[in-house]
């Protein structure tokens, strides 16, 4: 478990501000430090198996008002306690982290969907409910507690601010620039509307598809202070039946707009075709012939096999990807709200990159979970409290066309209406690379 438990330290230290103090924590074995984790049974962690939490003892126990999950403790006490100025954890933080943060469940799981998707009804977030916690970032607050009572300091997370409290991370992934016509105008029809089909060929005609709205939104988010990154697609063509873009993004038309992105603050980043994510060649023809240098990926369709993908990522020297969420459902794939390092689970090592996990998309409220934008608010509010909570980072995703009211109405007002919470709660709102940079101190 040695590379398992620096792999979750050095995590855990990226995310306050330690100065000099460099605590002296110990796991298992015979030497105890100042503060020390109890190792519960890790064999499966050490031999490299499946994990059946359905066949795993799992332990429940209050933390911040929430009730949170330890998955490789047998029996049952309390949490922490004190023997002379030295602290002992009786639970397994690390193995529980590491179990979450690492993706494990997806990495050894063998129901995939017909993309190769690990799917939410598989996960133990779904099977045990804990999907809008970010529980990882529930026991790395035990183990600073612990710290800051051993050490009778103040830990404060590296991105909370007095200005900034949490971080949004806003992301657009395009998909669709050039069809608001034919999409919106059907949508239209099926409502019998037969004057917005006419509004939206003229537009098409005269000017730009009505889709076609990047100055738009920037200029929304300007109004607020935000940033964000904008996800292009580099093909065309369909791939596993799934279309990609219905746009071409080496025509000049594409120039001004990366430059009006730039201008605003805003990134250009590269949203991964299909198929790319599982081939390196394809991933590296996308990243070196795109027509802009970019640092930040997201799949299309969210498509991501944890055995493969990571390595294709650090090979192609993204330094970000904003990939791991749930389609289905919002919330916390790696039940963490903070950029991080993946793991490569079989090279036993941290990767060359920062993943910062997707928790919202627009498609999952609209279409997986049939919400209303009435209905989504409340739950954001509830995300948004939790990442509160750690001075965390939550990343929306809100595709351009949901900006739109042609097909979707109602869903940039739920945007704005997000937003305006954020700036009341004083929130940092920003795209993927700014965010980065913010949480490395660079
Ligand atoms: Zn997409």
């Amino acid at each position: 478990m040695k590379e398992k438990f620096d792999y979750i330290l050095q995590v855990f230290r990226s995310l306050y501000h330690f100065g000099e103090l460099v605590p002296d924590i110990t796991y298992g074995g015979d030497r105890r430090g100042r503060i020390h984790i109890r190792q519960g049974d890790t064999r499966s962690l050490e031999t490299n198996q499946h994990i059946d939490i359905r066949e795993t003892q799992v332990i429940w126990k209050p933390w911040l008002g929430e009730s949170i999950p330890f998955f490789f403790d047998s029996s049952d006490s309390d949490l922490f306690v004190e023997n002379e100025g030295n602290w002992d954890i009786r639970f397994d933080l690390i193995a529980s982290s590491f179990f979450l943060l690492s993706g494990w469940q997806e990495y050894f799981s063998e129901t995939l969907d017909q993309y190769g998707r690990f799917q939410y009804s598989s996960s133990v977030q779904y099977r045990l409910g804990f999907t809008r916690l970010p529980v990882v970032n529930y026991y790395f607050d035990i183990l600073r507690t612990v710290v800051e009572k051993a050490y009778g300091c103040s830990l404060a997370p590296v991105l909370q601010e007095k200005q900034n409290r949490f971080t949004v991370c806003l992301t657009h992934d395009i998909d669709t620039c050039e069809t608001a016509w034919l999409e919106g105008s059907f949508a239209a029809l099926k409502k019998k509307d037969f004057f917005t089909p006419v509004r939206l060929v003229l537009k098409k005609i005269f000017n730009r598809d009505a889709w076609f709205n990047f100055a738009e939104i920037l200029a929304l988010e300007q109004s607020f202070g935000a940033t964000s990154t904008f996800f292009f697609l580099p093909t065309r063509h369909k791939n596993m039946g799934i279309k990609n873009a219905d746009y071409d993004i080496r025509r000049p038309k594409f120039k001004p707009v990366f430059k009006m992105i730039q201008e605003h603050g805003g990134e250009v980043g590269l949203h991964g075709s299909i198929g790319s994510s599982t081939n390196p060649d394809a991933l590296r023809v996308e990243f070196s012939t795109f027509p802009e240098p970019v640092k930040s990926n997201r799949f299309h369709f969210l498509l991501y096999d944890s055995k493969v993908t990571l390595k294709i990522l650090e090979e192609t020297r993204f330094q970000i990807d904003s990939s791991m969420g749930f389609a289905e459902h919002f919330g916390f794939r790696n039940s963490f709200c903070l950029p991080f390092r993946p793991y490569d689970i079989a090279g036993n090592r941290a990767l060359d990159f920062y993943e910062i996990p997707l928790n919202l998309m627009d498609g999952t409220l609209q279409k997986y979970m049939n919400l209303s934008p009435e209905q989504s608010f409340d739950e954001v509010l509830k995300l948004l409290h939790e990442v509160e909570k750690f001075g965390g980072v939550l990343t929306v995703l809100w595709h351009n066309t949901h900006f739109s009211a042609y097909k979707y109405p109602g869903w940039k007002e739920l945007y704005e209406k997000i937003l305006t919470h954020c700036k009341k709660e004083q929130a940092g709102m920003l795209g993927c690379s700014e965010v980065l940079k913010k949480f490395l101190n660079d």
